[in-house]
C-alpha cells in the first residue's frame, strides 16, 4: 500500500484549490491499493490557502528548529506544516505503508527540490523530510 499526496490523484487540495493530476502516478496506482492525503489539510490549513515559503532552510531544517515557514500574508505556519507532516505519518504507520509517492517542490511534499525566497534549491518539504527520517520509501511523482 502506497501514501499519495492527494493533489496527485485529483483532490482540489492544492493551496489555489486546483489540483496537480498525474496520469503517470494515477495509472502507476491502478492496481495497488493506497491512501491519497494532504499534510498541509491534515495539519488544519485552508483550501484554497495563501501559499507558503521555507526561511531559513528546508523541510529537515524546520524538523530541527533552524527554519520557519511563513506564508504570503507574513502569517508563519511551521507548526500547521509539522501538524501536518505528523498527521500523515500517523496515516502510515497506522496502515503499515512503507512507500509514498509525493509531489515535487511542494513545501510539505517535495522530495528532491523546494522553493527558498523563490529560488528552487535541493531539499525535501516537511513531510518527506519527516517520512525520510523514519524510513519511509519516498519517490517523487517525477520519478514513477
Ligand atoms: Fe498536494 Fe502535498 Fe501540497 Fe497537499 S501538501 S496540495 S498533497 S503537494
Amino acid at each position: 500500500m502506497y501514501f499519495v499526496s492527494a493533489c496527485l490523484v485529483g483532490e482540489n487540495c492544492r493551496y489555489d484549490g486546483n489540483n496537480s493530476y498525474s496520469k503517470r502516478v494515477t495509472e502507476f496506482l491502478s492496481d495497488k491499493e493506497y491512501i491519497a492525503m494532504c499534510p498541509e489539510e491534515l495539519g488544519g490549513l485552508t483550501t484554497p490557502r495563501a501559499p507558503s515559503s521555507f526561511i531559513g532552510g528546508t523541510g529537515e531544517d524546520v524538523l530541527l528548529g533552524s527554519a520557519k515557514i511563513i506564508d504570503a500574508d507574513k502569517k508563519e505556519r511551521t507548526r500547521e506544516f509539522i501538524k501536518g507532516a505528523e498527521r500523515s505519518l500517523s496515516a502510515i504507520r497506522e496502515r503499515g505503508i512503507t512507500h509514498a509517492i509525493l509531489k515535487e517542490r511542494s513545501p510539505s511534499c517535495g522530495v528532491r527540490e523546494v522553493y527558498l525566497k523563490g529560488k528552487r534549491v535541493e531539499g525535501m518539504g516537511v513531510t518527506a523530510a519527516l517520512f525520510t527520517r523514519e524510513s519511509i520509501v519516498i519517490l517523487s511523482d517525477e520519478e514513477i
